[in-house]
């Protein structure tokens, strides 16, 4: 593993995503359903600024910067969402790259040997709840590994759970989010979309 980072700041980091998700027009306006079920003005599609490259590439070294002292032997990601992303994290990091997906409704490990005993860091490009971190976490976390880190492009939890929960991101979004009944763009009759590929 590389011994030479140095963690660019933190401000400067989330400016720089900011950036690279509506230059990718990964930043969409209008009125959505997260996968909370919450409702929204703004909707951050990953997807759109991963497709480039050298987009991925930064996010996931300025990701490695953060979680470098943790020192993963492994970094696990759940598809779809995390694929790319934890790819990039563990090339930067010079470490083994994994995912699980979802088969019938249940997280399993598919394509590979459990990694045994080790360090490893749980990598996704957005964290809306954190119910399906700690599902895809406890895959490896069953058979005796360790979950020494938890990082995600953004963090999209609202402020008020999750407290205990050490999650490392690079953009924390502030948008407001809404429960239906009080959501003003219901009000305002805007059509809701319900963007991402989760069913549900
Ligand atoms: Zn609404």
């Amino acid at each position: 593993m590389r011994k030479d980072f140095v963690k660019t700041d933190d401000k400067e980091v989330a400016a720089r995503i900011m950036e690279m998700m509506k230059e990718s027009g990964a930043h969409l306006e209008g009125h959505f359903k997260l996968t909370s079920g919450l409702h929204s003005g703004h909707y951050i599609q990953c997807a759109l600024m991963l497709r480039f490259p050298e987009f991925a590439a930064y996010a996931g070294e300025m990701i490695a910067e953060r979680i470098a002292h943790k020192k993963p032997d492994i970094i696990l990601s759940p598809a779809l969402g995390g694929l790319i992303i934890g790819h990039e994290v563990a090339r930067s990091l010079g470490v083994p790259f994994i995912f699980c997906e979802r088969l019938e409704g249940v997280m399993r490990l598919r394509r590979f040997p459990h990694p045994g005993k080790l360090r490893f860091a749980l990598i996704e490009d957005v964290v809306t709840t954190g119910k399906s971190s700690r599902e895809t976490a406890q895959i490896l976390a069953e058979g005796g590994a360790e979950w020494v880190s938890s990082a995600s492009i953004i963090d999209r939890r609202a402020n008020d759970t999750h407290k205990d929960w050490d999650l490392v991101s690079l953009w924390k979004l502030s948008f407001p989010i809404y429960e239906e009944h009080s959501c003003p763009l219901c009000k305002e009759g805007l059509p809701l979309v319900k963007p991402g590929s989760r069913p549900g």
